[in-house]
């Protein structure tokens, strides 16, 4: 049915200013959030030589406009499944909510619950809970053809639970947010810096570094830095503080770590 064999990602943008990634499986095209403008997307996966009709479905994280930007319109464009968890659908709805008190409608809405897997064609999708300040905010992990993928970003710090979700995994998109130091330093109001900081903000260099440290299992093949912050971070910094941390285990076949970007995407991660 589609492309090529094997199981695929392409982080299509990441950061603040949107968030929207493909999975791909022999069987199925999953868009993970949907944080751009619907016209930035088509011209993202076109760059990676998706045409957008193909797409299977499109899952959603957490609610917040960074990952949820241009789903009415691509949800109407594209008439394909829109998945989420009930929490998260109410407050995009809330939030968008016209004069009259009009929901907005998506015409193929499929209701998840964290922690319960579920299946697109072949890909077998698990949603995680997340530590973030949204109603209902979750990483999934991707199955499909023996290849695992994890993605989690937007979270406060990395509890258990998540890090064994993340075991196992052939690729893992995970965040590295922000430079502490740059945050502490830099230009955002006290309120947003210690929103940032908290227990359900945005993971640091450094605690990404400590979970390599201490609970990462040193499986995947890939790893990508995601949702960098374009005040409070340096790519470099956000990879030398996972390298460092990777030590000896980064080999030319494990843990060799790219960065996610904002503006383009990442090369197709094939597996
Ligand atoms: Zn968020
Ligand atoms: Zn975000």
């Amino acid at each position: 049915m589609l492309r090529g064999m094997g199981v695929s990602i392409s982080v299509l943008a990441s950061g603040s200013r949107g968030n929207t990634a493909l999975v791909e499986s022999s069987q199925a095209r999953i868009l993970v959030d949907a944080g751009v403008s619907c016209r930035e997307t088509f011209k993202r996966l076109k760059s990676i030589g998706v045409d957008p009709r193909t797409l299977s479905a499109i899952l959603i994280t957490h609610e917040h406009s960074d990952h949820i930007y241009g789903l009415a319109t691509l949800a109407k464009k594209l008439n394909v499944p829109v998945f989420l968890t009930g929490a998260t659908h109410q407050a995009w709805a809330r939030a968008l909510r016209d004069e009259n008190g009009e929901l907005p409608k998506l015409t193929k809405l499929e209701l998840f619950a964290s922690g319960r897997s579920f299946q697109i064609a072949d890909i077998t999708v698990t949603p995680f809970t997340i530590p973030h300040d949204a109603a209902d905010p979750v990483g999934f992990t991707f199955r499909a053809e023996g290849v695992k993928i994890a993605i989690a970003t937007d979270l406060g710090y990395m509890p258990a639970s998540v890090c064994d979700h993340l075991r196992r995994s052939d690729v893992l998109i995970i965040e590295s947010n922000h430079d502490v130091e740059m945050l502490r330093v830099g230009p955002y109001p006290w309120s947003v810096k210690q929103r940032v900081m908290s227990r359900v903000g945005h993971l640091s260099n450094d605690s990404l570094a400590q979970f390599f440290e201490k609970d990462y299992d040193g499986d995947a093949s890939y790893i990508v830095l995601a949702h960098l912050s374009e005040q409070n971070n340096h790519p470099e910094l956000a990879l030398r503080a996972a390298e460092n941390a990777l030590g000896l285990r980064r080999t030319l076949l494990r843990n060799r770590v790219t960065l996610a970007a904002q503006d383009a995407p990442t090369e197709n991660i094939r597996l």
